[in-house]
């Protein structure tokens, strides 16, 4: 048999109504990881299982200090040879930011699978138990490990790095926007439908101690170009421009970003457009203004290798290869 550890940090997997019939106002990270396993007797056929409360947070609370402490955390239980597979419980609302931060730091050595409920443990039809115990069976499948970090909601395994909140408040609110599951969870039976890919994570080796402030900033009707003033002003090392359609930038917003780029700062071109992403000079030219793109990340996971990519002292060119090849 296997041995599973749960790192339990929060989210509405741990949460607590006063009714049952509530699932909008409830307390989040109420319950704690021995309650979690406590009501889950069927993990006991998959493996043995041991938890640890790490944080017990609303994921809208997570902050980068929280990811540096986790995957300093799960590389400790990676290397530790009584440890077989990780399951970790979150928030869904920020879950595919640690989710990524994840995929880009941790061995790919054992299987590590997050999971998350849209529904409160205390709601009728609670998704969070299956969610969990999927997550148990998936962890359990040594090829997991290859995939990198993945995700299990709702029957459906997928990578960490494809992974969004689709929904905010339906319970299949997690999953890809362009791409399929790497695998299907049948009750407790896992099947892979995809090979892992033979890519190693971009950011594996020594672990930061601190993480740059990089600023997401989103473009809309009318939106000032002061938005940007004001992040360099406050040290952000480094801005990406949530921009409308295929990384369209507003004619206002040039100067801001020739004064960004003249400071030093890094300005990556994304979308605030679900699905596409922006390629290299597509709609502009970056390499007049010394603008980045952010390929097919979203804007958030642009920000993340940023934070990483500039953490180890990497220059513009080396940003862009870690943003094409995230
Ligand atoms: N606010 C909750 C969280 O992210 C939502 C959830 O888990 O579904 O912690």
């Amino acid at each position: 048999m296997p041995h599973l550890l749960l790192v339990a940090t929060g989210g509405t997997i741990a949460g607590s109504a006063a009714d049952s019939s509530d699932t909008a106002h409830y307390r989040a990270a109420a319950l704690s990881a021995e309650t979690l396993l406590a009501a889950l007797p069927e993990a006991a056929s998959i493996g043995s299982v041991s938890a640890e409360q790490l944080f017990a947070l609303d994921s809208k609370n997570m902050q980068p200090a929280h990811w540096l402490a986790l995957a300093q955390r799960l590389r400790e239980r990676i290397a530790d040879p009584a440890i077989d597979g990780i399951v970790l419980t979150h928030g869904t609302d920020t879950l595919e930011e640690t989710a990524f931060f994840l995929h880009l730091t941790l061995p790919r050595s054992k299987p590590i699978v997050l999971t998350a409920a849209m529904r409160p443990a205390t709601a009728r039809s609670a998704d969070g138990p299956m969610n969990l115990l999927q997550a148990f069976a998936c962890a359990a499948q040594p090829e997991a490990a290859a995939h990198g970090p993945l995700v299990a909601a709702g029957d459906r395994i997928w990578r960490a790095r494809d992974c969004r909140k689709r929904h905010s408040h339906a319970p299949d609110a997690l999953g890809g926007i362009e791409c399929g599951p790497v695998a299907s969870a049948i009750g407790t039976s896992i099947q892979f439908e995809a090979a892992a890919p033979a890519t190693a994570p971009r950011f594996g080796g020594a672990l930061a101690t601190a993480l740059p402030r990089v600023d997401v900033i989103c473009a809309y009707a009318g939106a000032p170009a002061d938005l940007l003033e004001a992040s360099v002003e406050r040290d952000a090392k480094a801005l990406v421009l949530a921009l409308t359609g295929h990384g369209s930038v507003p004619d206002d917003w040039l100067p801001a970003i020739a004064a960004a780029r003249a400071a030093g700062i890094a300005v990556v071109r994304a979308s605030r457009v679900m699905a596409g992403g922006v390629a290299p000079q597509a709609n502009f030219d970056d390499a007049a203004h010394g603008t980045l793109v952010c390929g097919r990340l979203s804007p958030w996971q642009a920000r993340i290798v940023l934070m990483l990519g500039i953490a180890q002292g990497h220059d513009a060119l080396q940003l862009q290869a870690d943003l094409l090849g995230a």
